[in-house]
């Protein structure tokens, strides 16, 4: 197809080199994608050197703790990446000898990878006919077929993946995907798409339609929720405490200073009587607001406001789940950047 033949040919022109293009070991592809995912590749370039550098192979990553990746990726967010490659890291090492599958059934099925990833996978290291479809490809085939489905309409993934399963036959796969993913990166951007340079813009019917400007359609999301979260630096000479997230919750086995969620912001007045109806009962403290700093997720918006709690001993409400950790080695334990903000801040 002419489209396809133009777009190979500007990618061989203009690609830009990425270490995980110029590999065909499925373990960096698998962990290139997993880290590019809501990621930027300015990003991400420095975290795949430092993964690959410190887990050079599969095995390597799943010997590791899950405590220890979970600091490696201190600062990327979206933390459930991090646990899901430890996991799948661990499955590959121990039912499949740490060798990837070639097959799509089982590799979608491994926890972190679904269909993206999965074709990427078959397609960068195999070979094999899968085109991949991410925000990039979804822009540029809505526009180029002038298609006005919501692409984050589950039910709609079909229709695209069925126009791009048309356009890789006869291709090279990996030369393929690559290709589509880099034109939709740096040609058909979402604002001010370089319509002028692009290979295609002769078959393309949003430009010739007048439409590129509506096009990918997508539904809208609800508005993020706000929560108050309270943190406590609870001060003891040269310690303070840490206390593990465990809950189903966001930041799952990060840690953070021990916190008191709130319906709205606390002031200064009303805070005693809320850490006495909470952990803090008898005990004799003093008490700072710090600073707050508000903190964006992507369904979630935390309002954060710090507290200095200085007590003379050992608070009553310290127990067990608490980390009593120096103030100079507490870099070892993974913790949201919120948090880190706030303690390098100090
Ligand atoms: S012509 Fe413009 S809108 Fe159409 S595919 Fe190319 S960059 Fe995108």
């Amino acid at each position: 197809m002419e489209n396809v033949l133009d777009i190979l040919l500007w990618y061989k022109k203009n690609f830009r080199e990425l270490p995980w293009r110029s590999t065909q070991d499925p373990y960096k592809i698998w962990l290139s994608e997993i880290i590019l995912q809501q990621t930027q590749v300015v990003q991400g370039l420095s975290y795949f050197d430092k993964f690959v550098v410190k887990y050079p192979e599969i095995k390597n990553l799943a010997s590791a703790s899950e405590e220890e990746i979970l600091k490696m990726w201190q600062g990327l967010g979206y933390y459930t990446r991090a646990r899901n490659l430890h996991k799948t890291a661990r499955i590959i090492s121990d039912e499949y000898q740490g060798i990837f599958p070639d097959n799509y059934m089982i590799l979608s099925k491994l926890p972190g990878i679904g269909d993206y990833t999965a074709s990427a996978i078959l397609s960068f290291a195999f070979g094999k006919p899968y085109p991949v479809l991410d925000g990039n490809v979804f822009r540029l085939i809505s526009r180029l077929y002038d298609i006005h489905l919501p692409v984050n309409e589950a039910k709609n993934r079909q229709v695209f993946k069925n126009v791009l399963d048309e356009l890789i036959v006869g291709t090279v796969p990996s030369e393929f995907n690559n290709a589509i993913m880099e034109l939709g990166a740096l040609v058909c951007r979402p604002e001010n798409p370089r319509c002028k340079e692009c290979p295609v813009s002769m078959h393309c019917l949003a430009l010739k339609n007048g439409t590129v400007d509506m096009l990918p359609v997508k539904l809208k999301k609800n508005k993020p929720s706000i929560r108050h979260f309270n943190y406590f630096y609870i001060r003891e000479n040269n310690h303070f405490y840490l206390v593990k997230r465990e809950d189903k919750d966001i930041w799952k086995n990060l840690y953070q200073l021990p916190l008191i969620e709130s319906d709205s912001q606390i002031d200064e007045k009303s805070m005693p009587q809320l850490l006495a109806s909470s952990w803090a009962v008898g005990c004799d403290y003093s008490l700072k607001r710090q600073s707050q700093a508000r903190h964006l997720l992507s369904h979630q918006t935390i309002l954060a406001t710090f507290w200095e709690l200085h007590s003379k001993d050992v608070p009553d409400f310290v127990n067990e789940t608490y980390k009593r950790v120096n103030l100079k080695n507490y870099t070892k334990y993974p913790v949201p950047v919120l948090i880190q903000n706030f303690l390098l801040s100090l």
